[in-house]
């Protein structure tokens, strides 16, 4: 192995560059931007034929040796990719995405900045029953009269403790303590940095039918993306897990 290498050239996916910073709506007010990344499907490859020598460069493609390792749970290589999202999301969608633990996190502060009134209100299709089959779950629809006074609830709620938040901070309290009466739809901000492996587990996780919605749909994009960033990771991803 040659510890010099003339040709090394910073990774730079144009199609990918062009959506850089660009907003894409989830929900009814939160998004997911891609900030920055670093590696592609070429990276992965790089890091792998270093661990098995030059002999394999020969006998495998990209394609076949990004599956092979997927296939095998080869992981690391797939750790030489990050990615790093800024993401508008329901504080309840914040507490389960944060228990995804390999990533590194920086979350809009209200310590120190006034929460915006900003809360989700979900669609009338996700106002349903508790499911019967699953303690976790959403089941059948409620009926349509039920579902608009249920919303009109979440409306008014929602915007009295955001009033009443904005009356506590007026009166001279801390943040840190008026924010003690913000609802759990109210939107906060994350910028989220993670490594192409723990991200894969991540939309396994959540990108599933055991997901609730609200998650569900942002691991959805995110899966998305890799389309357009690691396509033969994305190709095998999909293919291996049934998706
Ligand atoms: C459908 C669903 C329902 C859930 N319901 C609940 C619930 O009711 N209550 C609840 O509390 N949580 C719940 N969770 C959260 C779940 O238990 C995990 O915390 C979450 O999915 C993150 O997974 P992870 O630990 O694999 O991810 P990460 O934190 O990203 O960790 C990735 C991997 O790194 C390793 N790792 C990371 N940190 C440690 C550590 N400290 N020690 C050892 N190994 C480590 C583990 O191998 C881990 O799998 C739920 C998750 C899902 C997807």
């Amino acid at each position: 192995m040659s510890s010099e290498n003339t040709d090394l050239k910073r990774v730079s996916i144009e199609s990918f560059n062009s959506i850089l910073g660009r907003v894409i709506p989830v929900l009814d007010r939160g998004f997911i931007r891609i900030i920055d990344y670093m590696g592609d499907d070429s990276s992965i490859v790089q890091a792998a034929r270093v661990s098995y020598g030059k002999g394999t460069k020969q006998s495998k493609q990209d394609a076949g040796l990004i599956d092979y390792l997927m296939r095998n749970d080869h992981t690391s290589p797939f750790e030489m990719c990050e990615i790093k999202l800024h993401i508008k999301m329901p504080l309840f969608v914040a507490r389960q995405w944060l228990r995804h633990r390999t990533a590194s996190v920086n979350e809009y502060s209200a310590r120190y900045s006034v929460l915006h009134d900003e809360f989700y209100v979900p669609n009338i299709s996700r106002i349903c029953a508790q499911s019967q089959s699953n303690k976790q779950a959403s089941g059948e629809a409620l009926p349509p009269q039920t579902a608009k006074e249920i919303i009109s609830t979440i409306k008014s709620v929602s915007k009295l403790a955001h009033d009443k938040y904005k009356e506590l901070i007026n009166l001279g309290l801390a943040r840190e303590i008026a924010r003690n009466i913000i609802p759990l739809n109210t939107y906060t901000e994350l910028y989220w940095k993670i490594d192409l492996h723990n991200l894969l587990r991540f939309i396994k996780l959540r990108n599933s039918s055991h997901a609730q919605y609200e998650i569900r749909v942002y691991a959805e994009r995110i899966q998305e993306l890799l389309k357009f960033w690691v396509p033969l990771v994305y190709e095998s991803f999909v293919r291996h897990n049934d998706m």
